[in-house]
């Protein structure tokens, strides 16, 4: 394993991960290195790894680091190199080389133990790249208490929670962590292990998620309950995003799975008024078909609730199956979902242009589109079996209601490169050269530093005449 990660990173560093390439001439530039040594190839790029035991740069990282050890007054002893690194890591993130993923330099991933056990407790079965604190937001948003998550998890730890005093989140995550790396008990793993001097930051180059080791157990089965909100976040789904996690979480569907009359991943909205009851086997295969009756009985939805069913992105073309579909419903469940999907493809094309040809096109989106959803997560909401609300609250803006916001945006910015690198073999955008030069154009804007309401206008100018363009190509 070792041995075949040092080829592929000496020999194949072209096929680094861009975000990896990033993240390796981020840290190499940082002045916490400063003095460590490494050299560049021909091709210039970053000789990250050194293998060899009698390399005299390797010789000097030990030097470098020991004394470094040294100015932060720790002793020489086993395991102060790994010590170091991650004290003198600038964000505590380690990008993984394979896949891209940033993940925590420490103990904070649930070890199949606890995913286990956690699945017994809960009934959720969470993958094991999930960071504590996102199972920790994630238990809180199915209607846990804060107190039942802290004794549960001090319980793990075999900590008595009337004898630590801390019982918040964050000094839960610290007391799980120091007991995990110190104690060697199996409650936590790190999202990468530690590598000195072989690689310059002092982390392998494998993060947890890429790991042959990874928990496959029931995984794919599993994600899917864990995942329904994520998906929305993901999909950037319009709808009241907050009231429909809650909503999915309430006794309304005890000992069923929630489904989403319309499918998310073809643009329909996450909310509340859109959601079902349906047998656990029957959700599995469902995935983004889409039928006569779902579309009659979306719109009974909207006519009863005035709910919008599909996210603005898509509503183009909507429109259009609404208009057909009773003429045609021979093609619901192949041109019609094709053009949906095709919709979002697109969609999902102009995003991570947007990310990555601009500056700070991540700033534009989140002010421009993903607020607009934010802004649900300030309320709490009680429900009748509809899905109507029936009592809105204000809720307290403690942390955990602004880190949750943050966790949408991360999502939401963060899946864009999963979903086109994983639909791109299915299907490709279908923006014609025009509709590219808007791109082109939409990003210039972005790193004009034009304003909001402008680029705004842009992008939805585009995302109109995308959406013309499939109805045409389609009909
Ligand atoms: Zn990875």
């Amino acid at each position: 394993m070792l041995l075949y990660a040092t080829i592929v990173d000496t020999m194949a560093s072209k096929n680094w991960h861009p975000n990896f390439i990033k993240y390796t001439e981020f840290i190499a530039a940082h002045p916490n290195y400063k003095g460590l040594p490494i050299e560049r190839g021909l091709d210039g790029s970053l000789n990250w790894v050194v293998a060899n035991k009698t390399s005299t740069i390797r010789q000097g990282r030990i030097k470098w680091c020991e004394n470094k050890a040294r100015e932060l007054g720790f002793k020489i002893e086993p395991g102060v190199y790994a010590k170091v690194m991650r004290k003198i890591h600038p964000t505590g993130e380690k990008v993984c080389q394979v896949c891209g993923k940033k993940m925590s330099i420490f103990y904070h991933y649930p070890t199949v133990h606890l995913i286990n056990k956690l699945e017994k407790k809960f009934g959720i079965r969470f993958p094991n790249t999930t960071h504590i604190s996102e199972i920790w937001d994630e238990l809180l948003d199915s209607g846990n208490k804060e107190s039942d998550l802290t004794e549960f998890f001090l319980g793990c730890a075999g900590v008595d929670k009337t004898l630590s005093g801390k019982t918040d989140k964050k000094s839960v995550i610290e007391t799980l962590e120091d007991i995990s790396r110190n104690s060697g008990k199996a409650i936590l793993s790190p999202g990468a292990m530690s590598n000195f001097p072989d690689r310059f930051d002092g982390f392998h180059t494998y993060n947890l998620c890429c790991r042959s080791t990874q928990d496959t157990g029931r995984h794919a089965d599993n994600m899917k309950s864990y995942t329904r909100d994520r998906r929305a976040y993901e999909y950037w789904s319009d709808g009241n995003i907050h009231a429909a996690n809650m909503f999915m979480g309430s006794q309304f569907f005890k000992g069923t799975s929630a489904d989403h009359i319309g499918p998310i991943s073809l643009g329909f909205v996450h909310d509340p008024r859109y959601l079902q009851p349906m047998d656990k086997s029957d959700n599995s295969t469902k995935r983004d078909r889409l039928t006569f009756s779902d579309i009659e009985k979306i719109l009974e939805v909207e006519s009863r609730t005035k709910i919008y069913p599909i996210s603005w992105y898509s509503a183009i073309v909507w429109e259009y199956v609404k208009q057909n579909y009773k003429l045609h419903p021979e093609k619901i469940p192949s041109t019609y979902r094709d053009m949906l999907k095709q919709s979002m493809v697109n969609f999902m094309y102009i995003l991570s242009q947007i990310i990555h040809q601009t500056q700070n096109g991540n700033k534009y989106l989140i002010d421009c589109f993903l607020k607009n959803n934010a802004k649900y997560f300030n309320y709490s909401y009680e429900f009748n079996a509809r899905g109507d609300i029936v009592k809105q609250s204000p809720r307290h803006f403690t942390d955990r209601s602004n880190n949750e916001m943050e966790r949408y945006f991360r999502i939401a910015l963060n899946s864009v490169d999963d979903y086109n690198a994983k639909e791109n073999r299915n299907m490709s955008n279908s923006l014609n050269s025009a509709e590219k030069a808007l791109l082109n154009d939409i990003c210039k804007s972005i790193n004009a530093g034009e304003s909001k309401d402008t680029v705004e206008r842009k992008i939805r100018k585009l995302v109109s005449e995308e959406q013309n363009s499939i109805i045409e190509s389609y009909s």
